[in-house]
């Protein structure tokens, strides 16, 4: 069954849209759970604070839900990694990431390789390097719940709204780097 991978630079909004998908009956894998479950979750990367993981058994371990019937949705900033039929990647504006990210905590050395992943559009890049179809939602304003009703028009059909290359944060470029 279509396995979906909402993806997106930390803090974009993924957990939230995904806690409302659920709420409307959706299932949703929550990919670092998954992997705590498995054993999956390879050496850390003390530097990094991550850990590596290993995409081909991954992608085996998701062989269960590929066999359970309905659209299946991935909740990770890996999800694009993983075998899948059609990619969705959430936004968010640099300033209101930045905000989002120190509300949780992260340094400052933190927020700034994520803000700098956003804007130079590092996940939507692997996205549509891939062949798989890509959607991006900007997540900056609004509710998860008004990204849902996006993804679920998606998944009904409506494919060609939210198209990649939407967003564009280059503005927000000199005050990053
Ligand atoms: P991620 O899982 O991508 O790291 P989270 O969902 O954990 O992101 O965090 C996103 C934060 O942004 C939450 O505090 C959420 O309430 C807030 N937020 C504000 N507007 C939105 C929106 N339109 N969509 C998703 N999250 C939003
Ligand atoms: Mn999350």
């Amino acid at each position: 069954m279509p396995i979906i991978a909402i993806t997106g630079t930390p803090g974009t909004g993924k957990t939230s849209v995904s806690a409302e998908l659920r709420s409307r009956g959706h299932t949703v894998i929550d990919i670092n759970e998954h992997l705590r479950r498995h054993n999956l979750l390879g050496e850390k990367d003390v530097l990094r604070d991550t850990y590596n993981v290993d995409m081909e058994a991954l992608n085996d371990s998701l062989q269960e839900y590929r066999d359970m019937p309905g659209n299946i949705l991935l909740d990770s900033h890996l999800a694009h990694e993983c075998d899948c039929s059609r990619i969705i990647v959430l936004r968010c504006k640099p300033s209101v990431l930045a905000e989002r990210l120190r509300a949780r905590g992260y340094s400052e050395a933190k927020v700034k390789e994520n803000v700098q992943a956003e804007i130079l559009d590092v996940i939507l890049c692997e996205a549509t390097d891939s062949d798989i179809p890509v959607n991006e939602i900007d997540c900056t304003e609004g509710t998860p719940s008004d990204a849902v009703d996006f993804i679920e028009r998606i998944l009904n059909g409506e494919t060609e709204i939210c198209p990649p290359g939407t967003v564009d944060w280059s503005g927000e470029m000199e005050e990053w780097f």
